[in-house]
Order: C-alpha cells, then structure tokens, then sequence
C-alpha cells in the first residue's frame, strides 16, 4: 500500500428514507453540516434497485455545482456525507459515502468519527486477501461487513461493529433501507428527525431544522437503527462501561443552533460561560467580547453573570473558507488579520475580558490579543471556556501532535507569558461537567484529563506517550501496513 493512512477527523452525517425528493433534502443537510466537513461531500441515493452516487472534492455547493449530478440521485433513500481531513490526501477515493457492492448487495457508508484499532484490523484483513480501496478507517467496517457469516445486514453490521474501537456515529445505505448507528460510548452525535413521515438522521438537528424535518430524538449510544418500509427498529451493541460522548463539541464543534446528545449547544455554551464568570473573575474588567463566532454563546453567559457589558471587539470575514494559502511568508504575517479585525471604538481605553472557547496551539490567540492591545485596550484579560487541552484526540477531533498543544507541556503562567497578556484563567473539568447537561449519558474529557475511555493501539499509545512527531507516527503507521 503506498498510502499514508489518514486520521479522519471530524465529518457530517445525513440520511433519508422514503421521500420522493431524498436527494435534493440530503443536499440541503448536507449544507447545514457543512460545518463539520469542507474538504469532501457525497450523497448516494436507491430507488429500491438501483442505486447512484455522486461524489467530490471541495464544499457541497462545489461538488453539486452543475444541476445534473442532483438530477441523477434518483430513488427515495439518500444518505449523505461532509468530510474534513487535515491531515494525509485529500483524494477522491476517500470521499464518502464510500459504496461497495458485496454478496449482499450494494452498500454505502456514511462516517462520523474515529476508529482507533483500524491499523491493526486494516492488516489482517489484508493479510486476509482484502483490498482497500481508500486510505480511511471507514472502509475497514466494509470489509468486516462483507467478511461477515452472519444472516441478515443489521447482523453483519453489528458484527462487524463489535470489532471496531473508538468513534463511529454512522449511516449505512442499502438497496431498501438506511441503518444508523452510534459506537457504544456515543462520542459523535447523531439523531433522528421525522419529514413528511420519512425519517430522517443527521449527525446536528440544524440539518433537520433547514429541511423543516421534527426533531425526534438521538440515536443512542450502541444503537443500531434499522429504517425500512416496516418503520423504525433498534437493536444494541454491548454496552460500554461507560457512555463518554464528546464534550467538545459543545465547546466547540457543533452549530449553537443544533440541539446534540439531548440538548442545545447554545444553552450549553452559555452555562459554560457563566461557569467560567463565577470561578474566573476578572473584578476591574469594563467589557466582555468574544473569539468570534464560537466563542459568542460562552462570552454572552460570562458577561450576563459577571454584570458585565458584551460587545463586539473582534468582526470575523466569514470569507476566507479552508482555501486561503500563503505563498509567501510575507503573507503568512496576515494569517489571522485576514480572518479577524478589531472595532477600535470598542476597545480604546478598555480593560477587556476576552473570551475563547478552547486553546490548542495558541498562536492565533496570541495574535488576536496582541491585535486587541494595539487597537489600544488598556488591559487584556484572557478567560477560556473549557480547561488546558493536554491530550491529542483519538475520536475524530484534529488538535494535531501532542508537542504542538501549548498545554502539554507549559503551566498556566507560562502560557500567559507566551500570550503577552494581563491575566489568563482556565475554566475547570469540574465546572465543565457541572455546566454539561445532566442525562443518562456522560462525557468524554479525556483531552484534558488523559484518562482515555477506550485502548488504542499501540501506534496510537507511541503517539501519545512519547514525544515523536505526529507524522512520524504515520510513517510508523505507513512502514508496517506497506
Ligand atoms: S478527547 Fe476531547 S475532543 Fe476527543 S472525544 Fe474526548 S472530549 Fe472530545
């Protein structure tokens, strides 16, 4: 294989069953998802026979640019993906839904998150006789369906399921019917939404929102949902000892405007904020803004309980999109003033509290706080929205090598140094945890804490225990499955 496998980092999940325009309501999710993925997007459609597919590099309306790709999705069952790596190819042959035609017939998948014993599956399915066609974990739950003596799809499925590790929130298409399912932890979300009496799953309820589709509920953690002509049926993966879903992705990832993992983000986010005000003061403060935009949630709730004006000290050109290069390292000076600018009337004077959902490497942050301070704040009060990011994720959220966080390996004061800033404060796990909301479900925090939910295999634990770089990883990765 000459491939670099790819960590797959985070993707938008759809599907739709029994709607006369499946198509053309999975490209409109699609574009609520878009969000979670820019670099790929697919939908692949059945009539009950036959099934097309189309898929491309690039954002939704790119992919579907020219109307006819839309007008050859025919059938009433579509299932839909948005895909962002940033790390290995951005090649076609990734773009998902992925399709395979096996002994079963032909089927599409759908994926959501990150296997974490992949390689190892990977190379003995391949030692096996398997040929991988793509370089994504995604294709392994493929060929463990195919390999599969059990009857049945929804029995293949599932055991093809219990081998797998880590993250899956996926949607299977097949001749009549679409399958959802969710890894027993429940790190990404999905959930299932009702149009004109077709159900209807996607991994945010914005999607459903912009197709006028009812939110019904979330797919549940070890959840294998069935939808065929007969109606809904559930089944489960053996539990796991514990349901981790990511918390990150109300810090962070999801749409303030979707409701995830039983809750909306928004309120999520300003409960987060409001902790961080009660346990990270900042008493001679005059105004509060925020990172814009998804920091704004968080910076409302700090400001409301703090008795703190909001204001908007930073304007975001929502242009730039993933394209923007640097040819020059002239240019690469004006990677963040691209992207951000300050409202100088707002800020002159000031004693501001800035709010940021999250730092990873710090070098925008340190720029934007160096931009605040020349727009002429008199002080510069840093307060984010979740605690010091220690650990690389496993589960589909790309932070990048552990030596590139600027948590792992420095103490608050010294980031605070790095940040050139007046004072700079964390928001705790505990006050994280007292902010998420409370269900049966609890969550993953484990790339603050380490204490990782599931094993990863060894490539994995090298990865995270020792100090080689990420890419080197790989290459260890690429060496053994060559
Ligand atoms: S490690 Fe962090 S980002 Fe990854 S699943 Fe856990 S909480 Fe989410």
């Amino acid at each position: 294989m000459n491939e670099r496998p790819e960590i797959k980092e985070h993707c938008g999940c759809f599907g739709i069953f029994g709607h006369p325009h499946a198509a053309e309501l999975a490209y409109l999710g699609l574009f609520a998802l878009q969000h979670r993925g820019q670099e790929a997007a697919g939908i692949v459609t059945s009539d009950g026979s036959k099934t097309s597919r189309h898929v491309g590099l690039g954002l939704v309306a790119d992919v579907f640019a020219d109307p006819k790709h839309l007008q050859g999705l025919k059938g009433h069952i579509a299932i839909g993906h948005n895909r962002y790596s940033t790390t290995g190819s951005n090649l076609i042959t990734n773009a998902q839904p992925l399709a395979i035609n096996y002994h079963g017939g032909p089927l599409a998948i759908a994926h959501n998150g990150n296997l974490t014993n992949s390689m190892p599956l990977r190379r003995r399915l391949e030692s096996d006789g398997s040929i991988f066609q793509s370089t994504t974990d995604s294709e392994v739950i493929l060929h463990l369906i195919a390999r599969s003596r059990q009857i049945g799809l929804v029995n293949q499925i599932r055991e093809a399921l219990t081998q797998v590790e880590g993250a899956f929130s996926l949607v299977f298409l097949a001749r009549d019917r679409i399958i959802a399912a969710r890894d027993p932890h429940g790190f990404r979300p999905l959930c299932v939404g009702m149009k004109d009496k077709a159900p209807v799953v996607a991994s945010e309820s914005c999607a459903l929102d912009l197709i006028e589709a009812e939110y019904v509920r979330d797919v549940e953690p070890g959840e294998i949902l069935e939808i065929d002509e007969s109606g809904l049926h559930s089944s489960f993966l053996p539990p796991a000892a514990r349901t981790t879903q990511c918390i990150f992705e109300f810090i962070y990832f999801s749409r303030p405007d979707s409701r995830i993992f039983g809750e909306y983000v928004d309120k999520t986010r300003r409960k987060i904020g409001k902790a961080l005000a009660r346990e990270k003061p900042v008493p001679s403060a005059d105004l509060v803004i925020s990172v814009p935009d998804s920091s704004n949630s968080a910076a409302l709730g700090y400001s409301q309980a703090a008795g703190l004006r909001f204001d908007f000290g930073l304007i975001r050109n929502h242009y730039i999109g993933r394209t923007f290069i640097h040819p020059t390292p002239a240019m690469r000076d004006f990677n963040v003033r691209i992207k951000f600018n300050t409202v100088g009337g707002v800020l002159r004077g000031k004693r501001v509290v800035v709010v940021d959902d999250s730092i990873v490497r710090g070098t925008t942050l340190k720029k934007l706080t160096r931009m605040i301070r020349t727009a002429g704040a008199a002080e510069v009060h840093v307060r984010i929205a979740s605690p010091p990011v220690r650990y690389p994720c496993f589960y589909g959220m790309d932070f990048g090598r552990r030596e590139d966080l600027i948590a792992a390996f420095r103490t608050v004061e010294e980031i605070r140094d790095f940040l050139d800033v007046d004072s700079l404060e964390y928001l705790s796990v505990e006050s994280l945890l007292e902010a998420a909301p409370k269900g049966r479900c609890g969550f993953c925090t484990c790339c603050f804490t380490g204490d990782f939910p599931t094993r990863v295999s060894e490539a994995y634990e090298k990865f995270l225990y020792e100090s080689d770089s990420r890419m080197l990883e790989l290459d260890f990765m690429k060496n053994t499955t060559e």
